[in-house]
């Protein structure tokens, strides 16, 4: 199995591509000098519902793309025609609903240093967008969101969606000032989030277990965040009943994205906000409008409206079986992954750098499919 995968794959971040294989390559960190790490569990083993995985259980087959900017997302401002402020949030990468409180926090302080008040128009309905325009609404601007498309019909609405640092950029091009924004922004949307667990928002605290074959390095993101997974550890076999040599557990937050976006988009409407479709083909279409402080949330079509040849979608689909209520933890490989929601037990996960059709693949549908029956059918 390989987990590419808008999911936890903690690998995944490194490599942002592979889609096969048979095995399960190391997924988790190595943990023997964490406070928790190897040999610190010795509890009973966890009572897990076992996924049915089949063919004949698949209820939708969805295709999305993730944002993605080598050098990591962008957060600033600059002036924009005679007398308006642009300010940019948008290239969130595989991690655009993790980071979104928190970059859309970013945001509104570059607002806000600006000194400007009244009027904000918000660029794009996505899942940054909605944050953004509400957080603009709590420091008491008038704001009007602007998009071609709104929920269930954003890439927002494909996202997993688990808490977790992942595809956020390229080792090679991030700087050190980026790795600071990007820290504070991934503690700042953690706080926020959960503000919001319950079903109002589709937001929950679950396990999650990495299964691998080896112990390998966490990735930089997870690294520098291993606070905020408080309870990581690796499992003793006697402890789990994953048919895999390495077991990592540890909790984080899942967001139901159809239900999530309805409701930032109802205290969007409660705040006063303003919605309109429309689409943006050039600066001038924005300079056009009436209100004097912009921010882009465009994620993907910021390739376009301003010309950031940098960004890249980097495609991910989905296979949704019928839901399992009675399933309520996580699992992910290296290149594969399930999360259980109310619409659904979600199976990915892909990882397509540079692809941009929404014809679904129907090789990787197999091989999703096959990887997690493999999983849940070694289940002891
Ligand atoms: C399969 C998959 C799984 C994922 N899993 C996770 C996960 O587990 N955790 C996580 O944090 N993230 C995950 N992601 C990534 C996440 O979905 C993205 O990072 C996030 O959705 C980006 O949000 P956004 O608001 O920037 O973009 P979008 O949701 O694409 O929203 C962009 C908005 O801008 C509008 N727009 C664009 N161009 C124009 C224009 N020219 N004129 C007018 N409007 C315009 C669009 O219509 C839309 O309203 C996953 C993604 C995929 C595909």
């Amino acid at each position: 199995m390989s987990v590419s995968g808008s999911g936890p794959g903690r690998q995944d971040a490194l490599r942002a591509a592979g889609d096969s294989g048979t095995t399960l390559t190391a997924a988790g960190g190595d943990r023997a000098g964490s406070p928790g790490g190897a040999g610190a569990g010795s509890g009973p083993r966890d009572r897990l519902e076992r996924v049915l995985v089949s063919p004949e259980r698949v209820i939708r087959t969805i295709v999305g793309f993730r944002p993605f900017r080598p050098s990591g997302f962008r957060v600033d401002a600059e002036p924009l025609g005679d007398n308006k402020l642009l300010v940019h949030n948008y290239g969130h990468g595989g991690c655009g609903v993790t980071l979104s409180w928190g970059t859309a926090h970013l945001a509104a302080d570059k607002v806000s240093e600006s000194g400007r008040t009244g009027m904000a128009a918000v660029l794009g309905c996505g899942v940054v967008g909605l944050a953004t325009a509400r957080l603009l609404q709590n420091r008491g601007f008038d704001v009007a969101i602007y998009a071609r498309e709104l929920p269930p019909d954003t890439n927002s609405n494909i996202a997993g969606a688990s808490w977790y640092p992942h595809l956020v950029a390229d080792d090679t091009r991030r700087t050190a000032a980026f790795t600071a924004q990007f820290e504070s922004a991934a503690r700042l949307s953690h706080r926020y989030f959960q503000d919001l667990v319950g079903d109002d928002y589709g937001v929950r605290w679950r396990r999650q277990y990495f299964l691998s074959d080896a112990p390998a390095q966490d990735p930089w993101e997870y690294t520098l965040l291993s606070d905020l997974f408080r309870d990581s550890r690796r499992l003793r076999p006697s402890e789990h009943p994953f048919a895999a040599p390495h077991v990592l557990l540890d909790t984080t937050m899942f967001v139901e994205p159809a239900v999530y976006l309805s409701a930032l988009l109802r205290d969007f409407h409660f705040a006063g906000g303003r919605l309109r479709v429309q689409t943006f083909n050039s600066p001038a279409d924005v300079v056009a409008l009436p209100e004097p402080i912009v921010v882009n949330c465009t994620g993907l079509g910021s390739r376009e409206l301003f010309d950031d040849r940098e960004i890249t979608p980097v495609k991910g689909q989905l296979t949704v079986l019928l839901p399992q209520p009675e399933v309520d933890y996580a699992v992910a490989t290296d290149d594969l992954y399930m999360f259980p929601r109310t619409d659904g037990i979600i199976l990915g996960g892909t990882h397509e750098r540079g692809v941009e059709t929404r014809e679904p693949d129907s090789a990787a549908e197999r091989r999703i499919l096959e990887g997690h029956t493999a999983i849940f059918g070694a289940m002891r």
